[in-house]
């Protein structure tokens, strides 16, 4: 493509351009990283709290549980007290022997019912230990979020004041360069991996590809005269000035 005479001033800007482009979109990643990185967070907070609900709710279970075989319990203890009133009274063996039957089966009861309570009361104990860990943790962690949260928040005001310089100078580089030229860069910037368009020439090779460019390449691009694309990206080939021109 002719460019005329300013084919290196075009180029830098152009060059200045995909830096600005760059680092628009390195900054748009940051942001978006640090969104999902604070939702992330926000998603451990809230699966904690909901093993702290489910825990509270087992906590309150076991309590339900240990009331009824509590009752149940002192519903034995009180028929066994109240047999043995009527123990004096009975005569016949048959008597006696469903009293004893009667009376066994209560006991192991009794004994079966405190067994669990016991069992209840552990678990219950566990339990309401591992809870007060867990809402120590959590608390901590809500500390964490809040002051990670306030930190992205700063840093993200920041960034959209980067962004926001950035567009200004891009708009002032877009009105300094041909419309063609500047919708064959977009069109390039987007179909290019890493939309890179414009890649410099560091000592004779290509800096995106990292080919070593042929001596009449460089001859070419020294001239000035065109655009020259690299053989092997088929990049813009850019060779900053050694000196300021005059
Ligand atoms: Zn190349």
């Amino acid at each position: 493509m002719d460019v005329g005479p300013s084919v290196q001033d075009t180029l830098a800007l152009v060059y200045r351009l995909q830096s600005i482009d760059s680092e628009l979109a390195h900054i748009t990643q940051e942001i978006e990283a640090s969104r999902d990185a604070l939702h992330r967070r926000e998603e451990s907070l809230e699966a904690l709290a909901q093993l702290m609900e489910s825990e509270r709710n087992e906590i309150l279970r076991l309590a339900r549980d240990r009331r009824d075989r509590e009752e149940e319990l002192r519903t034995n203890e009180h028929l066994i007290s109240e047999n043995k009133k009527k123990n004096k009274e009975l005569k016949h063996s048959r008597e006696i022997q469903a009293y004893l039957a009667e009376m066994e089966f209560r006991r192991d009861e009794v004994e079966r019912l405190q067994d669990e309570i016991l069992r209840i009361m552990e678990t219950q104990e566990n339990l309401e230990k591992a809870l007060k860990d867990r809402e120590k943790d959590f608390a901590a962690k809500q500390e964490e979020l809040s002051a990670f949260r306030t930190a992205a928040e700063e840093e993200s005001g920041s960034r959209m004041d980067r962004i926001r310089g950035l567009e200004e100078e891009k708009t002032l580089l877009a009105d300094q360069f041909p419309d063609p030229l500047f919708q064959q860069y977009t069109r390039l910037r987007q179909s290019h991996r890493n939309g890179l368009v414009v890649s410099r020439i560091l000592n004779g090779t290509c800096e995106v590809c990292r080919m070593t460019l042929p001596p009449r390449t460089l001859t070419e691009v020294k001239k000035r005269q065109k655009i020259v694309p690299c053989l092997h990206c088929q990049r813009w080939l850019f060779m900053e000035d050694a000196q300021p021109r005059s």
